[in-house]
């Protein structure tokens, strides 16, 4: 996606960066409510391997895809004992299965060789940054699904970053990056103590629902006025296309 980034100055903009995300986190959080993570928390092991199936696909399809992993394979052991093929069979429904097969049977194998067992032992003991660079040393496994780990399971206060919320953080001006790990990179330590998880939830929601990819509803945007988005008016003028929209709500990281 093109991301246009530099047609407004910052000095025409209200905020500062800081000032921006107060004032995105604190909108949002009118707008859509303040989200509170489920009193259990996953294992870091089954939220890895979930936020895998996740990739390129969408939350349901891919929470589809987990229940029929475990289904299949109640324990990790068993899945690492079965083949590819039949890994692949369990997680259709969540497309990729091919590529996400190997990948799950070959993280599953590196795991109990790094750990001794199918648990990601002594992990809630690490800082933010070695569970990042840990995790990111598996095959497959970037700083999205290293942080969705982090934060949706052991609670750390770490700002995941898909390329939903690239999108958002670019068109609003409180990063000027051309990736979703750059942006990721650029976040961390900005999010005000205890907000990660509502700004990271709220802008998920937030990017289906009004800040969409291709025509992002801006004549009805509550953050107009701190947006740094070039094609905001243009946007804002155009005719707001009635659609069938998926469920804004259904956080797959919720579920696991
Ligand atoms: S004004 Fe438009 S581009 Fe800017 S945040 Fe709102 S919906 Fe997104």
């Amino acid at each position: 996606m093109k991301i246009n980034n530099g047609a407004v100055s910052d000095a025409k903009l209200k905020h500062s960066v800081k000032g921006k995300i107060d004032v995105a986190i604190e909108t949002l959080e009118q707008l859509q409510g303040t989200p509170q993570q489920k009193h259990q928390r996953a294992d870091p092991l089954d939220m890895l391997i979930g936020t895998l199936l996740s990739q390129n696909t969408n939350d349901k399809n891919s929470h589809q895809a987990y229940i029929q992993l475990r289904k299949k394979f109640p324990t990790w052991k068993n899945a690492a004992e079965a083949s590819v093929s039949a890994i692949a069979a369990a997680i259709r429904v969540g497309g990729m299965k091919n590529q996400k097969s190997r990948r799950i049977k070959k993280l599953l194998h590196e795991i109990h060789r790094q750990f001794g067992g199918y648990k990601l032992k002594g992990i809630e003991r690490w800082d933010n940054k070695k569970i990042i660079e840990r995790l990111t040393s598996f095959d497959g496994i970037g700083y999205k699904t290293a942080a969705c780990v982090a934060l949706f399971s052991l609670r750390r206060e770490i700002f995941p970053v898909d390329t939903h919320i690239h999108r958002i953080l670019n068109r609003l001006g409180i990063v000027r990056t051309k990736t979703p790990d750059k942006t990721f990179e650029a976040m961390q330590g900005k999010i005000p103590e205890g907000k990660s998880y509502s700004f990271h939830t709220n802008l998920i929601r937030f990017g289906r629902t009004v800040c969409l990819a291709q025509r992002p509803r801006c004549g009805i945007c509550p953050l107009f006025d701190e947006c740094a988005f070039p094609e905001k008016e243009k946007f804002a003028a155009a005719k707001l296309l009635a659609g069938k929209r998926r469920d804004p709500n259904f956080m797959l990281l919720d579920e696991i």
